[in-house]
């Protein structure tokens, strides 16, 4: 399905721009038209991290006009392994900021809009009407599922893309033309059930994979050229080098952009709508979490504690708490780790930030060890409060 350009002309080109352009400007689907709607175009990109760092170098090479950036995250080194619009002297540097700068570097000749903030249902609205399509390169269903209503609430086309270890996925979602996030996906995952990267890993480079197909669509939309991945889903197998794209119908019983939509403006709260934790594992941790300084005064004092990490093997070898025994999350789902734990030691858990022990607090809890406990935070809390020299990832 090939439609018509989001975006109409700029009025010219200067000689500096067609100079900078000509090797767009001599491809005849795209030609003096198309560069002067790509200068005319205002694009947002949500996030400057894996999928965002690509998307705006390759944005701003190309003369997207207007470049937005919103991210309220700082340059960590963990980033630096996929995040390339970042550099080393960045760590520490707002997000924004830093691919800003790069930005910059690369095309002096578009304006950059810096949004050094968080995106939430206060400004999403106000943020995405400056502009005329957005990329997504969130991490997080919370905001995935906000950044879908919000663009369906205010007609506007978005280019979504998702990675996790070698798998990427992309697709254009309008509702004005096809489906949207919710069509895809009307329901977020059951808490703890999809990994993050920051849970999972991800392959540096597979970020410039989906990255650049994200761009890819966000030029064919904006000048109107080929056909966009509207109404399809891009799916990609780095290991197997493999894409296929799977056809995605617009479901007429969307809440969202269905013929009797329920959804009519944003949730209030996407953190709830998505169930960072469950309520099982809220109500589990309410009065049963401890900090790990907590957990190291216990130990010193010799008490007669039982530290379960339930992260996975790699991540145990990256950085664990001293004297902490493995045993990852699936078995608690499956009930085989029940058996190894002792009945005569407080059970004490933890993972890398809080959520993956808290789940696993409730089923040890419903399992009789009543005065089991969590560590708030994790690993990364340990880290932080207990032992700086040890890597945090
Ligand atoms: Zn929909």
């Amino acid at each position: 399905m090939s439609l018509p350009p989001l975006v109409e002309p700029a009025a010219e080109l200067t000689v500096d721009e067609v100079r900078r352009y000509s090797r767009h400007l001599i491809i005849p689907d795209v030609g003096m038209a198309g560069q002067k709607r790509l200068k005319n175009a205002k694009v947002l990109c949500v996030g400057a991290g894996g999928l965002g760092s690509p998307a705006l170098l390759y944005l701003a090479a190309a003369g997207v006009g207007t470049l937005g950036v919103i991210d309220f995250d700082v340059v960590d080194e963990s980033n630096l392994q996929r995040q390339v619009i970042h550099g080393q002297s960045d760590v520490g540097r707002p997000k924004a900021e830093s691919a800003a700068a790069s930005v910059r570097e690369i095309n002096p000749l578009i304006d950059v809009v810096v949004h050094n903030e968080v995106l939430t249902t206060e400004n999403v609205m106000e943020v995405f009407s400056g502009y005329d399509l957005i990329v997504d390169g969130t991490d997080n269903f919370a905001t995935r599922y906000m950044v879908n209503d919000a663009a369906v609430l205010l007609g506007k086309p978005y280019v979504w893309g998702s990675i996790y270890r070698f798998d990427g996925q992309a697709s254009v979602f309008w509702a004005e033309h096809g489906p949207c996030y919710r069509c895809l996906y009307p329901e977020p995952p059951p808490p703890g059930m999809v990994p993050s990267c920051a849970e999972g890993g991800v392959l540096g480079v597979l970020c410039a994979s989906i990255g650049s197909i994200q761009v890819n669509e966000a030029i064919k939309v904006l000048t109107g050229i080929g056909e966009p991945l509207v109404g399809r889903l891009m799916i990609y197998d780095a290991l197997e080098m493999t894409y296929r794209s799977v056809k995605v119908r617009k479901d007429p019983e969307c809440v969202l952009c269905g013929k009797n939509p329920t959804v009519t403006e944003l949730l209030e709260d996407y953190e709830a709508f998505c169930g960072a934790v469950s309520a099982e594992a809220q109500e589990a941790a309410s009065g049963s979490t401890i900090t790990a300084a907590e957990l190291k005064s216990w130990q010193d004092a010799g008490e007669n504690v039982y530290v379960v990490d339930v992260r996975e093997p790699n991540e145990y070898e990256i950085v664990s708490i001293p004297g902490a025994v493995l045993i990852p999350k699936g078995e608690f789902l499956n009930g085989s780790a029940l058996e190894r734990l002792p009945q005569d030691k407080k059970i004490v858990l933890h993972c890398k930030s809080g959520a993956r022990s808290a789940e696993c607090l409730a089923i040890v809890k419903n399992a009789g060890f009543s005065d089991a406990v969590h560590v708030g935070g994790g690993v990364l809390s340990w880290i932080k409060t207990v032992d700086p020299s040890l890597p945090a990832y």
